[in-house]
């Protein structure tokens, strides 16, 4: 089956018509990013009136992804826009809360059992509103992606990091917070600072030990973990072309760790053979039929420097294999140094574990030339020194694998492995003897390696690698063992060297017909109920939030006046935090804990004008709102920067803090709330942040008169008896102020739909 085949049917149907368009409009050659860019505008024309890095363009994308963690307050927040379906194609991926432990069958038997209430949840809700549901065990969100949904030219937004893996198919594919997921799923425009571009172009063609993996980690090296950020990347050249549909996957997936908005490759035909393999022919068809739509123009191949605003050379025939880490994935060493460097640096060098699989690098390729290392090393009489773990990146992937031997293969050197999830890559790894935090050493093939990421242990040095070096180095033991030029000792004391590894693009033997753990929406779902036990302390049914009452704020108390940084971690904290993602009262538990109270310069201890005593945040907000009061929260520069998060914006909301004034506000932290019904505002004089004091109670007026482009009244009403009054700026155009009036923009949503 291919999934939403009509809805890429019609994008193809009209694609040549709106290139011509943007052709015309923006009157130069255009990069293949800026045509799946401009092809997916919000009713907005590309007039050539958009400024890389600086615009904020309005976006339609074609679907939405999203994973069991982030999905489960999206859609929350989804159910109360009063929909029946979602504006676009949509699914959910159970892939993120499943614990690797004592391999696949335990493993997924726990996982169902305590993650029961959120799986029955996201099940439902699924049935309910027409979206694909990915069971537990299915696979991994960006590997079902690619294997099922991805389409080249195609624009789609994920709740992860790792979305962008789709590029591998020639897709522009953005990881973004929970809050982006409901504008496209309501059918909102979704809007993105218009993206800078990279240009890499691939020369040459890899050989030996080299691999895609080694690409993305060389490029990692090159522009560091923010070296992208705000861009995409587009690879292009011959050695682009040579590379597999999953290999480019890898590439883009990866992208993430130097903070790209999103990286991308071109139709070709190795795009066509994964799709045709993959059971989805009649999209190889059409889009080889608009093939010169989804590559960049000829002038651009001729002279990138002049298109792209960075311009990259890399020769894949002198490419060596990479060895990134410890701690970033940025820190990038040639495997023929790593002895050197190693050293230099004090690295613990005995690798204990050796794990390959994830989103990143889970194909068929990456798994057959790990196998063949793998038969090589079991021929030559070597045996795995370190632990070997692997993790199927789909249900579909493990079914082969298993099928064509490669899985026994692993087994017959130690090898375990875990259920088709993210586990280790997510830190959901319990792994013995962790808890003593001992220094030592693991490398993997998944994309990041931050201290604590794989298992919680702050001292594993963690080293990402390809599949095929990852094997070979679990093989050695020793993380400064090179394969290309060194022997090892096999069971007769004879010194012998490992053979090039070699795999296959595809399955020669076809991908097969499985259970992939694919829920189709049923149609009596649509009656179904949505199951969210009352007891539940993960999961909560969210109420809409009132509407405006068109009257003035009056006397509200300050709640807090944050000084300095304030992030969104800052504002709602992770780690301990995210089990109660899907449940708001909750985790409003955790409002602005982080952030320092400018009288006292504490965390979390702020005064209670009800009872002249100091409390922490939360508490001081329930009180307030427990009596009635709304409150006021008063901040300072790029209040909000950071990740989209949006129960940053959705806990004040619930809090009953009415407004926000600040110095200034990070751009989506300050859409969020202005789409939960907060006011923004930020201060026109900004000394006057000084002006307000701890007890103060606040009067923001004349709001029946809120417009575009007009300021507002606040008054501080000092304890003593002084009043000041100050003037505030906000960035509301006549729609958001709607939001404003009518509560939150879902109520606007569903205000529409009831009408
Ligand atoms: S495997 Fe790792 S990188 Fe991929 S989606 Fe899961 S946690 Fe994210």
């Amino acid at each position: 089956m291919i999934f939403d085949f009509e809805v890429i049917k019609a994008f193809y149907g009209e694609l040549a018509e709106k290139i011509a368009g943007i052709r015309r409009a923006t009157g130069h050659p255009l990069t293949l990013s800026e045509k799946i860019l401009y092809s997916h505008l919000f009713n907005q024309k590309p007039e050539g009136s958009f400024k890389r890095g600086i615009d904020y363009v309005e976006f339609a994308p074609d679907r939405v992804a999203m994973q069991d963690a982030t999905a489960q307050m999206a859609l929350l927040q989804f159910m109360m826009a009063g929909k029946d379906q979602t504006s676009v194609p949509t699914s959910v991926h159970c892939d993120h809360l499943i614990m690797a432990k004592e391999g696949a069958t335990a493993d997924m038997k726990t996982a169902v059992y305590t993650n029961k209430e959120v799986y029955d949840f996201l099940s439902s809700v699924c049935n309910k509103y027409d979206i694909g549901f990915w069971k537990p065990g299915a696979g991994i969100i960006h590997q079902i992606i690619l294997e099922n949904y991805a389409f080249p030219g195609g624009m789609m937004i994920g709740t992860d990091s790792h979305t962008p893996n789709a590029g591998g198919l020639g897709m522009v594919a953005i990881g973004v917070g929970g809050a982006d997921a409901v504008d496209v799923m309501t059918g909102m425009a979704w809007e993105l600072k218009l993206p800078k571009l990279i240009g890499i172009k691939l020369t040459g063609k890899l050989n030996g030990w080299a691999s895609p993996k080694d690409i993305i980690l060389k490029v990692a090296g090159l522009l560091t973990v923010s070296g992208g950020t705000g861009y995409v990347v587009e690879y292009f050249g011959e050695g682009a072309e040579s590379l597999s549909c999953t290999g480019k996957a890898t590439i883009c997936n990866m992208g993430a760790e130097i903070g790209a908005t999103c990286s991308i490759f071109g139709y070709d035909d190795a795009m066509s053979r994964y799709l045709t393999a993959t059971g989805r022919k009649e999209v190889a068809d059409l889009a080889g039929a608009n093939r010169e739509h989804l590559i960049s123009d000829r002038e651009v191949f001729s002279d990138p420097a002049k298109y792209f605003d960075q311009f990259i050379e890399i020769s894949l025939s002198e490419l060596e294999p990479y060895i990134n880490g410890p701690f970033t994935p940025d820190l990038a060493t040639p495997i023929s140094q790593m002895k050197e460097i190693a050293k230099k640096n004090n690295w613990p060098v005995d690798v204990e574990v050796g794990l390959i699989g994830s989103c990143t690098n889970s194909s068929y390729e990456d798994i057959s030339r790990a196998a063949s290392v793998v038969k090589n090393a079991i021929d030559l009489k070597l045996t795995a020194r370190s632990e070997f773990k692997i993790t199927p990146g789909s249900e579909q992937i493990r079914f082969i694998a298993e099928r064509d031997g490669y899985l026994k293969l692993f087994e017959t050197i130690g090898g375990e492995v875990f259920a088709n999830a993210c586990g280790p890559c997510i830190g959901q790894w319990e792994r013995k003897g962790a808890e003593m935090k001992l220094v030592n050493t693991v490398i993997h093939s998944f994309n990041r390696n931050f201290a604590k990421r794989a298992d919680g242990n702050p001292n594993t040095f963690a080293f990402v690698a390809s599949p095929e070096v990852v094997t070979a180095i679990a093989i050695a033991g020793k993380l400064t063992f090179n394969p290309l030029t060194d022997t090892l000792l096999n069971a007769d004391g004879k010194e012998v060297r490992l053979a090039e590894p070699a795999g296959s693009e595809l399955p020669p033997n076809g991908f097969g017909s499985i259970d992939n753990g694919y829920q189709k929406p049923d149609t009596n779902g649509k009656k179904s109920e949505i199951a969210i036990s009352p007891e539940s302390d993960r999961l909560q049914s969210l109420e809409p939030f009132k509407e405006w009452d068109g009257k003035d704020f009056k006397g509200l108390p300050l709640l807090i006046k944050a000084k300095g940084k304030c992030t969104t971690d800052h504002i709602s904290m992770a780690g301990f935090w995210l089990k109660y993602r899907g449940h708001l009262e909750n985790i409003s538990n955790n409002y602005m804990i982080g952030a320092v109270n400018s009288f006292n310069d504490k965390t979390n201890l702020i005064l209670n004008l009800i009872t002249g005593q100091y409390d922490t945040v939360p508490a001081v907000a329930r009180a307030y709102k427990t009596s009635g009061i709304g409150s006021v929260v008063a901040g300072e520069e790029n209040f909000g920067e950071g990740s989209s998060r949006e129960h940053a914006a959705m806990e004040p909301r619930y809090l009953n803090v009415k407004a926000v004034i600040v110095k200034s506000f990070a751009r989506i932290h300050e859409t969020n709330l202005k789409k939960q019904g907060i006011l923004t505002l930020t201060f026109a004089d900004k000394e006057d942040y000084n002006k307000i004091r701890e007890d103060d109670k606040i009067d923001i007026i004349e709001l029946n008169l809120l417009a575009p482009g007009r300021q507002v009244t606040v008054v501080l009403n000092h304890s003593d008896g002084e009043k000041e009054t100050l003037m505030a700026k906000h960035s509301y155009n006549a729609a958001q102020i709607d939001w404003f009036r009518a509560g939150s923009a879902l109520n606007l949503i569903r205000k529409a739909k009831i009408k």
